[in-house]
C-alpha cells in the first residue's frame, strides 16, 4: 500500500495546482501530514505570533484520482487516523471567540498516550481524531488552505473522523485532493481557534461516483449525513446548508418542496463546524433512516 509523504504540499487550493501524487479509483492509501503549523510549534517556547502563518494548514497533495472528471463526485472514506504522541494548543491575541481577552500568547503541549490526550494531570480527554482540511482543486479562485469553501478546505468539521465518508465535488480532471490539519480532539465551533493540533497519518480510500454531481461537500457517518456550507454570515450559511438538505430529501423521498421542508424541520438538526476561520462553516444533520439507512451515494 502506498504512503503519500508530507513532503509535497500546497498552501492554497487553486486551478493552477498540478497533481504530484496519483492514485486509482478505489485505491486505499496512507497520507502523512504535519500539524497545521507545518511543525513550527514544538515546545512551549514556540509562540504563534513568531511563526510563519502563511504556511499554515499546508495540505498534502494534490492527489490525482484516476477517472475523476467534473461530471462525477469523489467519495473519500476515512478508514483510520493515527496521531503522533504530542499535540499542541496555542492561545494568541485575537485568536478565537474571546481572543480579545488574551494579552500574552502561550503554547501548551499535550501528550497523547493510551488513547487519551493528557490535557493536565487531572484532565484526560478521550481522543476524537479528525481531519480539519480536506479539499479538491477548484475551477476558479484562490483559497488559502486556512479558508474553507465549496471546494472543501479548512472545514474543521469534527464528523470527518474515522469511519466517515466525505463526498466532494470535482471541478477539474483528477480532482486534486489535498489533506491536512489533524486534530486529536476538537469541539464544535473550534472556539479558542484551535483543536489539539497534531501531526499524523490517515488511511483513505477514494472512489469516483460516476455521473453524480454535488455543489459542496457532504459528510456521512454511521447514522447521519450532513450538508456542509461555508459563508460569511450565519444567515447565508444556514440557507445554503438547509437548501442542499431539502433538495436531497425531495430527491430521495420523492417529495414536493413543502413536504421536504416539513420533513427537514421535523428531523434535521443545524450544527456549527467552525466559527474561527474568517468565514463560518455550518452543517445540517439528517438521520440516515431518511435514506433507508443507506449511504447517500
Ligand atoms: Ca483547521
Ligand atoms: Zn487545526
Amino acid at each position: 500500500m502506498k504512503t503519500l509523504s508530507k513532503g509535497n504540499v500546497i498552501y492554497s487550493f487553486n486551478p493552477a495546482n498540478k497533481c504530484v501524487y496519483f492514485v486509482e479509483d478505489g485505491e486505499t492509501f496512507w497520507v502523512e501530514t504535519d500539524d497545521c503549523y507545518s511543525g513550527q510549534i514544538r515546545t512551549v517556547n514556540d509562540l504563534r505570533p513568531n511563526i510563519d502563518i502563511s504556511i499554515m494548514d499546508a495540505a498534502v497533495g494534490p492527489i490525482n484520482v484516476s477517472h475523476a472528471t467534473p461530471s462525477d463526485l469523489l467519495c473519500v472514506e476515512v478508514l483510520d487516523i493515527q496521531v503522533e504522541s504530542q499535540g499542541v494548543m496555542v492561545t494568541s491575541k485575537g485568536l478565537g471567540v474571546l481572543g480579545d481577552r488574551i494579552d500574552t500568547p502561550d503554547t501548551k503541549i499535550i501528550e497523547i498516550k493510551d488513547g487519551y490526550a493528557h490535557f493536565s494531570p487531572n484532565i484526560k480527554l478521550p481522543l476524537n481524531p479528525m481531519i480539519g482540511v480536506m479539499g479538491v482543486t477548484p475551477s476558479e479562485g484562490n483559497f488559502h488552505c486556512v479558508t474553507p469553501g465549496d471546494h472543501g478546505g479548512n472545514m474543521d468539521t469534527k464528523e470527518i473522523g474515522i469511519g466517515s465518508r466525505v463526498y466532494l465535488p470535482i471541478f477539474v480532471e483528477g480532482a486534486g485532493l489535498a489533506i491536512s490539519d489533524l486534530h486529536a480532539c476538537m469541539g464544535n465551533g473550534e472556539l479558542s481557534g484551535t483543536g489539539i493540533e497534531i501531526a499524523g497519518r490517515v488511511l483513505l480510500r477514494v472512489s469516483v461516483i460516476k455521473g453524480r454531481q454535488i455543489a459542496r461537500p457532504i459528510v456521512e457517518t454511521g447514522d447521519s449525513f450532513f450538508t456542509i456550507a461555508t459563508a460569511a454570515t450565519f444567515e447565508r450559511a444556514i440557507q445554503i446548508a438547509v437548501a442542499d438538505m431539502v433538495a436531497i430529501l425531495q430527491e430521495r423521498q420523492k417529495l414536493d418542496f413543502p413536504d421536504a421542508y416539513r420533513l427537514l424541520s421535523a428531523t434535521c438538526d443545524i450544527g456549527i463546524s467552525q466559527v474561527v476561520n474568517g468565514v463560518l462553516t455550518l452543517k445540517v444533520r439528517a438521520p440516515k433512516y431518511l435514506n433507508d439507512n443507506r449511504s447517500l451515494f
